[in-house]
């Protein structure tokens, strides 16, 4: 034992323990990269294979000699194999059977036969300095792995001296077996002992070199995803900038992150949006709704009234949607105040009069029915006056027809400012006009009407022409039960008649009422 201790195999053996702890911790820190996992499982069956041969020097068992020679060249050649795996081609197999088979074969005939010990170990040094070889051509040949030829060179190298050691202790070994050497115990044999001198730390050389290789490899990896995550942030900012939505990241009801639509949409420079509450972004009117989404963590096209910090209220549609798994929340902000204008003027379009901006007649008929209806439940008084302009045509001809035009305005601007908000202006044909008068009689309908009439007495349409003069006359009529609109229009059409034919410039009421002043001269 003690010349075991005196001698370098121990050492040796020692390096290789320390080779396989340190190859099963890169095992573990490199993970999934391919390699790593061979190198550690070589070591230890290297190591395992040397235990039994030590085994066999201490108890003289051929069974150890056999069982430990062919392990520590198994082990070998699994470790050869992760190069082949780091490298990621295909895995010559057949490397370790075929070591450790013929090497076995061998063994177990000198054993039987009684062969010559220096001859076996010739044998085997020149199966594992042959092992390697292969290895060695690749890591010297391959060009599609830049990043880690530097540690790759390394590791071909160490290989290279482990190889021609070995070779040179095969050598040995025959020369020794030419000339008849006595026998000696390996441990203090020059030709074994040139392993553990000079393969050993070559091959602790050579771990160094894979160790190397895996760490330049995962470096390069995380410098991959490291510049993957930068450019797809990049892009996630790109596209961020260039939609037309305001777009903010919200966590805990506060904004973390905000696009540049987002401070022209809120008149609100980034670094000011950043740690606002966002409900700051909103009118008071739209805050319960907003409140209740942000409760519920999300919405999909909410309408709201969004705030601009200089120029105020806009309508705006939001979209809440988490961020990922943790509680950030992405908010999309559109302006919608372009379409809310467009619907209001085509609401216009569709129930107003171009010229006027009075109430059309189909308009006017819809926003009725729920008076008569009222009327109906309520007994509600309610009135309509139907209005004619009196000679228009000669106001057209005279004047010309814009001037006609202008009349008709001017009239409807007079007969909004005599009506109250809930009674109803319409155009009812070309230069007639009808209003719904609601809660009034048909005393107080006649009241307005005469006020109304002298207002039109003083209108001016157009400045230039001071002799021009509107007129109209009107029939007046009250709601009765079991009236429709048709029905008042028909009354108040014949008090019309009644006005036009008694001079026009008249206001009537039918049926007529005894105490109304139903006729009034000019
Ligand atoms: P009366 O006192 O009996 O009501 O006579 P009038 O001339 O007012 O009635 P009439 O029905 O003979 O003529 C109505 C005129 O109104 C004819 C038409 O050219 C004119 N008119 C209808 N719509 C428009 C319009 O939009 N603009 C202008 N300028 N004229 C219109
Ligand atoms: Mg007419
Ligand atoms: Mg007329």
């Amino acid at each position: 034992m003690s010349a075991l201790y005196f001698s370098p195999m121990l050492l040796g053996l020692c390096l290789l323990l320390a080779i396989a702890v340190a190859a099963t911790a890169l095992w573990l820190v490199s993970r999934p990269i391919a390699g790593p996992g061979f190198w550690m499982t070589g070591s230890w069956t290297l190591i395992g294979g040397i235990l039994l041969f030590i085994g066999f020097m201490l108890t003289g068992s051929p069974t150890l000699n056999v069982l430990g020679n062919a392990g520590q060249l198994a082990g070998e050649a699994i470790f050869l194999l992760g190069i082949f795996r780091f490298m990621g081609r295909p895995l010559p197999w057949w490397i370790v059977p075929l070591s450790a088979g013929t090497m076995a074969a061998f063994n177990i005939h000198y054993w039987i036969y009684a062969g010559n010990s220096d001859f076996l170990m010739g044998v085997y040094s020149t199966i594992a300095g042959l092992l390697p070889l292969q290895a060695i051509w690749l890591l010297m040949r391959a060009q599609d792995d830049v990043v880690t030829r530097p540690a790759r060179l390394l590791v071909a190298f160490s290989l290279m001296i482990y190889s021609v050691v070995t070779l040179v202790r095969g050598a040995l070994g025959y020369l020794d077996w030419w000339q008849q050497q006595p026998y000696e115990m390996p441990y203090a044999s020059f030709s074994y002992l040139l392993s553990y001198n000079f393969a050993i730390p070559a091959l602790v050389m050579g771990f160094v070199g894979v160790t190397l290789m895996t760490m330049q490899r995962i470096l390069a990896r995380s410098q991959y995803h490291a510049h993957a995550a930068q450019q797809s942030a990049q892009r996630f900012e790109r596209l961020l900038s260039a939609t037309s939505s305001g777009v903010a990241i919200v966590q805990a009801d506060r904004i973390q992150d905000a696009n540049t639509r987002l401070e022209h949409m809120t008149g609100r420079q980034r670094k000011d949006l950043i740690g606002l509450p966002v409900s700051l972004l909103f009118h008071q009117s739209s805050q319960p709704a907003l409140i209740t989404s942000l409760e519920h963590g999300s919405v999909r096209q909410l309408e709201v009234q969004a705030l601009h910090q200089q120029e105020g209220v806009f309508s705006a549609e939001i979209s809440l949607e988490p961020l990922g798994n943790d509680d950030d929340r992405i908010l999309e902000l559109r302006d919608i105040s372009h379409h809310k204008a467009l619907e209001a003027q085509l609401q216009s379009l569709a129930t107003r009069d171009p010229l006027t901006g009075a109430l059309n007649r189909r308009a006017f008929d819809q926003a009725v029915q729920p008076e008569l209806a009222r009327c109906e439940r309520q007994a509600h008084s309610l009135s309509l006056a139907l209005m004619d302009l009196d000679h228009f045509k000669q106001i057209n001809d005279q004047y010309g027809h814009s001037v006609g035009d202008q009349v008709l305005q001017s009239f409807t601007r007079c007969c909004q400012q005599h009506i109250r908000a809930s009674d109803r202006l319409a155009r009812f044909g070309g230069e007639e006009f009808i209003i719904l008068l609601v809660d009034t009689d048909s005393k107080a309908a006649m009241r307005l009407m005469q006020r109304l009439r002298q207002s039109v007495h003083q209108l001016q349409p157009d400045p230039a022409e001071a002799n021009l003069s509107v007129r109209f006359s009107a029939g007046v009529t009250q709601w009765q039960a079991g009236d429709t609109l048709d029905s008042m229009v028909r009354r108040a059409d014949r008090a019309l008649y009644q006005a036009k034919d008694a001079g026009r410039d008249q206001i009537c009421c039918w049926p007529p009422a005894k105490e109304t002043i139903d006729h009034v001269d000019p």
